[in-house]
This record gives C-alpha cells, sequence and structure tokens, in this order.
C-alpha cells in the first residue's frame, strides 16, 4: 500500500488541520480511529483491503471528535533551559551549565544539565530514564519482598498504551515517563506489575494482593488518565 506514514488532513466541519497517521494492519477487521497523544495525531487503522479513502471519510464523519480530542491535550513540554520538568510530581527547573561535568543532576531543587545545548533534551530524558530505573527498581524490590516473589529483570521503556507490563517470564517492564508522575502513582504502577508475579490476571486473588502493596489504586488510576497524555507528551517528541 503506498500510504505516507503520517500527512496533514485538512478537514472542513469544524475546519483545521488535523495530523493523521496510518497505520495498516492485518489483523484489524474494520477502519478505526484513536488518538495517539504524543504525536498529537489521529491513527487511523487500517484493515487489509481498505484505502486510504476509507481512512478519510471516516476520519471526516467524526472530524468534532477528534478535532476536540487533539484540542484538548496538554501543551508540550518541551525539555528546554529555563523550562520545567517533573520529577515525582515536582517541578524542577532545568538548567543549563555547559562548562560543568557530570551529565545531569539534581541540585538546588533544579535539574542542572552540562554540555552542549544541542543533546540538552536528551541529556534530561536520559537523567529521567536512569531516576525512572532506580526508583522502580526499589519500589519493585520492597513490592516483590512483602508477596515473596522476585522479577526476573526490569526494563524501562517509552511504551506509548501501557504504564507497566508483566511477561509471562517475570520480566516487568515500565515506562520511563512515569518518575514524571508523583510518587505514590509510580507506587501503584509497580505494586500492579509486581502483583502480576502472583497472579497472572486480574481476579479478585489479583487485586487483593495489589491492595496489600497500595492504597492508592483508584486515585492512580484516575490521575494517569487525567495527567497521562502529558507525559507522553513531554519532551522531545517523536515521529
Ligand atoms: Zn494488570
Amino acid at each position: 500500500m503506498d500510504l505516507p506514514d503520517s500527512e496533514t488532513i485538512r478537514l472542513a466541519a469544524p475546519p483545521g488541520d488535523c495530523r493523521v497517521q496510518w497505520r495498516p494492519s492485518v489483523r484489524a477487521r474494520r477502519v478505526s480511529l484513536r488518538i495517539c497523544p504524543r504525536a498529537a495525531a489521529v491513527v487511523i487503522i487500517l484493515p487489509p483491503r481498505a484505502g486510504r479513502r476509507a481512512g478519510l471519510a471516516l476520519l471526516r464523519a467524526n472530524g468534532a471528535w477528534a478535532m476536540s480530542r487533539l484540542a484538548a491535550l496538554a501543551p508540550v513540554a518541551p525539555f528546554e533551559a529555563g523550562g520545567q520538568v517533573a520529577i515525582g510530581g515536582q517541578e524542577h527547573e532545568i538548567r543549563h551549565d555547559p562548562a560543568a561535568r557530570g551529565g545531569a543532576f539534581l541540585h538546588d531543587g533544579a535539574l542542572v544539565v552540562t554540555g552542549e545545548a544541542a543533546f540538552l533534551a536528551r541529556r534530561v530524558a536520559d537523567f529521567l530514564r536512569a531516576e525512572a530505573g532506580r526508583r522502580v527498581g526499589a519500589l519493585a524490590a520492597g513490592h516483590a519482598a512483602i508477596l515473596g516473589v522476585a522479577p526476573r529483570a526490569i526494563r524501562l521503556k517509552d511504551t506509548r498504551s501501557r504504564w507497566g507490563s508483566c511477561a509471562r517470564d517475570g520480566t516487568l517492564a515500565f515506562s520511563w515517563r512515569l518518575v514524571m508522575a508523583p510518587g505514590w502513582v509510580l507506587d501503584y504502577v509497580v505494586a500492579h506489575e509486581v502483583a502480576h508475579l502472583r497472579e497472572m490476571n486480574h481476579s479478585a486473588r489479583f487485586w487483593a494482593h495489589v491492595a496489600r502493596l497500595s492504597p492508592h489504586r483508584e486515585a492512580a488510576v484516575a490521575w494517569l488518565r487525567a495527567h497521562g497524555p502529558a507525559l507522553l507528551r513531554a519532551g522531545p517528541r517523536a515521529g
């Protein structure tokens, strides 16, 4: 199928430009739309025999929905000198100190980033990823000890659709972006995945394990629903 990966579509009603990502799928049964908060785009999923025309027809029929969803997205917070980045839910100023050494580090309530300005956003993201690894590792160790389990490995990823996951082999994976959320939100997501090491399902027994580890289930789920898209849009924009 010769489709571009993405393009901008001009909608008539309501009038506006809409960023579109084309996503051919061999498994899809029908044309469908979803919002990618990180790319601030509408993803159009096309089953094998559907083409661009069918995708655009669905987009135009749902133009009001798409434009309102895109408009509701939090603004992108680029990682730039003088800007802010949340760590554990606390805003930190990003301070560029090209002469200093040591990569990026916390000092005096600020995130100090050394080196060339061109690499600043990358360095902030690298710092957050490493910090996420430290925090997730400590939280997972505590929860695992309570449940008498041990993760096989812990990985940090930049996932778009899930904040955490637990593989059959006991490997846990988390979005490094969770380090920007309040600590109790991160703690809940880690507790959830560690509990899957005892129960690979969402049964009542599973939720009882989660409740032993974290009292913040409802609040954390609500927080992620409200603020998750902003986490996905922080930092250098991908694609
Ligand atoms: Zn789960």
